[in-house]
């Protein structure tokens, strides 16, 4: 094993509030690597040099998050197809100098579901994707690789849903938020990618009386951890999977680029991040 040490951390402005550097810390740990994942703040002017920076200190890569996630994708060598789609990175690797960026919020997203609901499939039917920003863009991607055959999404600034809809092509359309219930009864994976039912933000309003009982409900908000809506589907019967998995499994890929071992996203990260 070679006495190196393997580098990698989190960039962002501010940064001191990433769970990232906990759930790194713990695969880390689990896995007796002789490596470091720290939280590292660089400003927007200081970005490109500061990533510069890392690579010429030996760094692996790392993660990006806000506001460096456009501009990450502009300075790397090479962009995978996620991060092209999604137009946005948030995770870097360094190679003889080389920059690859990719967007992992999708397959996190997809991959949390399949551990909480192994038998939810995206093709089961459509899918009402609540929200148009950047989370919305990645998980809207994720769920078209993985064949659904139909998303509807509802914002409240419409002319971003429209966006989002123009983007991605014939198998997603847009509503405005007044019209969710009425596309409730021919959902079959209903999310939740706004900001709504976050502590400090008002809830999500919806009845969901009218959706099928087979449908799965997802809230990609992970503080609370049971948002309202996820209560209400629970209380209906209704299969739910909450977010905080989603922050989990988007981590995996980027801890194999950069260590070497594919860690597994278990109860006890659970807790190690929720009790951080
Ligand atoms: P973003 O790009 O800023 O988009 C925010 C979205 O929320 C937009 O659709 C916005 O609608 C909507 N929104 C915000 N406040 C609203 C309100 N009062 N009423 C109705 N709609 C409202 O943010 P993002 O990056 O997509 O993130 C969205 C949420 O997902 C955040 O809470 C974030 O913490 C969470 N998130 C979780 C994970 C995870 O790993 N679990 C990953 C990424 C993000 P408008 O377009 O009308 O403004």
């Amino acid at each position: 094993m070679s006495d190196k040490i393997k580098k990698a951390g989190v960039v962002g402005w501010p940064i001191n509030h990433s769970k990232s550097p906990l759930i790194h810390g713990h695969w880390i740990d689990q896995f007796e690597i002789n490596g470091s994942y720290e939280a590292i703040a660089l400003s927007p002017e200081g970005f490109t040099s500061g990533i510069r920076t890392l690579i010429a200190q030996g760094y692996q890569g790392c993660n990006v998050t806000i506001p460096h996630k456009e501009t990450a994708l502009k300075m790397a060598d090479t962009i995978s197809n996620q991060a092209k789609a999604i137009g946005a990175a948030n995770t870097l690797v360094f190679k003889d100098g080389k920059i690859h960026a990719d967007n992992t919020d999708g397959i996190g997203f997809i991959n949390n579901i399949k551990q909480g609901a192994p038998n939810w499939l995206a093709s089961d039917g459509s899918a009402l994707v609540i929200g148009a920003g950047g989370a919305a863009r990645a998980i809207i991607h994720a769920l078209l690789e993985d064949a659904v055959p139909k998303i509807i999404v509802a914002n409240r600034t419409i002319e971003k849903a429209a966006h989002l809809a123009a983007f991605f092509g014939d198998k997603v359309s847009a509503v405005p938020m007044g019209q969710i219930g009425k596309m409730l009864n021919e959902t079959q994976t209903l999310v939740n990618t706004t900001a709504l039912g976050m502590t400090g933000q008002p809830e999500l309003i919806i009845d969901l009386y009218n959706i099928p009982k087979t449908a799965l409900v997802t809230d990609i908000v992970y503080n609370p951890l049971k948002t309202a809506l996820l209560t209400q589907a629970e209380e209906r019967g209704l299969q739910t999977v909450d977010g905080l998995g989603m922050l989990l499994h988007q981590a995996v890929p980027g801890f194999e680029a950069w260590f070497g071992a594919r860690p597994i996203v278990d109860k006890a990260l659970r807790q190690i991040v929720l009790a951080g």
